[in-house]
């Protein structure tokens, strides 16, 4: 069976959950072969192995010392090295840039924000709201795809996750932009807004900077917290919270939008969403198309009971 080349998401060695995911997509097509990069492979690898890994291939440490451009070389590299089935990595901005790169490399084609995958390679794609999915499927060389986190359900399987030192040579072109720094983000007790379950976001509907409406409700649920463009940029929550075209894009088991109109832009980075609750007090808003559950009323009152009645049932 031929190998699927799975680029891994770790920091400092901690397998990210949307890995297990990639894993699971892969062995639908092939054999899983992770594909390892910067420090801390020893410690991932049972969890690698755990969900049917065969193959840990371990990249020289200086790859980590770059931005996307050797990544790619890699990547192009081992899938003609391995003969590779497909090439899958998770849809961030970053690994997005770096399929595409891969891809060019290999003269094959490109699937982003994939939500599904299924043999043969191909894929599924949730466009215009949600309201319809499109398939896909690359007519020429190794596929390569960014799947959405949250998307496909890991599920565990056996693997040997046999590690192998793999290496490349880089050319002068890829090391030209080079990491100098890293800060290291201060991060909350909240889960990972791509990687949560479980997203509670807030629009301009909040009203002020003080979000603690939203924060409760997602607090009482072990939820991440999102916000609209519109809140952002008034300045009520920072940036990085952003979800939309121009920010992170999710797909947890519940999406719950307070005060959100529905515009496209926000739309594009959260329809894909299981389940999607609105709370509006316009019983016109473009969000209750979308919304498998919609109350119209004001945040301010709905959003606190909800929370009340969520804390007392825990
Ligand atoms: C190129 C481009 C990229 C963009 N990228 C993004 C993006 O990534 N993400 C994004 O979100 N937007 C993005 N936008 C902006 C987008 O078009 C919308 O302007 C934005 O999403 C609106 O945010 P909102 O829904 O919070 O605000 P509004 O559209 O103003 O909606 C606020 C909603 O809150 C409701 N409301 C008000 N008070 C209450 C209350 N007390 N209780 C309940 N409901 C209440 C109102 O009825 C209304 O529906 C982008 C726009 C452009 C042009």
């Amino acid at each position: 069976m031929a190998e699927v080349l799975v680029l891994v998401d770790h920091v400092d060695g901690e397998v990210k959950k949307v890995t297990t995911e990639l894993l699971t997509a892969a062995r639908r097509i092939g054999e899983p072969a992770a594909v390892w990069v910067g420090a801390g492979a020893d410690s991932g690898t049972a969890k690698l192995a755990e969900y049917g890994a065969q193959k840990v291939y371990t990249a020289p440490a200086e790859l980590a010392d770059y931005v996307v451009a050797p990544k790619a070389e890699l990547l192009a590299h081992l899938a003609q090295e391995k003969s590779a089935a497909a090439v899958l990595v998770s849809a961030t901005p970053e690994n997005k840039e770096i399929a595409g790169r891969t891809a060019v490399k290999l003269g094959s084609g490109v699937l982003t924000d994939v939500v599904d995958v299924t043999g043969e390679v191909v894929t599924e794609h949730s466009v215009f709201g949600g309201a319809t999915v499109t398939h896909a499927k690359v007519r020429s060389g190794v596929p390569v795809v960014a799947v959405r986190p949250n998307s496909v359900p890991a599920e565990p399987a056996e693997g040997a996750a046999e590690q192998e030192e793999v290496s490349v040579e880089l050319s002068d072109a890829a090391k030209a932009a080079k990491v100098v720094e890293r800060v290291v983000q201060e991060k909350g007790e909240r889960p990972e807004l791509t990687e949560a379950a479980i997203v509670v976001s807030g629009g301009r509907g909040v009203g002020s900077d003080d979000f603690s409406v939203v924060e409760s409700l997602a607090d009482s649920l072990g939820a991440a917290v999102g916000a609209s463009r519109a809140a952002v940029d008034s300045g009520w929550y920072p940036n990085q919270f952003q979800v939309g075209q121009t920010g992170k894009t999710v797909s947890p088991n519940l999406y719950v939008a307070l005060g959100i109109s529905g515009a496209i832009q926000h739309r594009a980075g959260m329809q894909t969403s299981k389940n999607i609750v609105a709370v509006n007090k316009d019983p016109e808003a473009p969000i209750f198309e979308l919304a498998d559950f919609g109350v119209v009323g004001d945040l301010h009152t709905v959003a606190p009971q909800l929370t009340e009645e969520i804390n007392k049932r825990k």
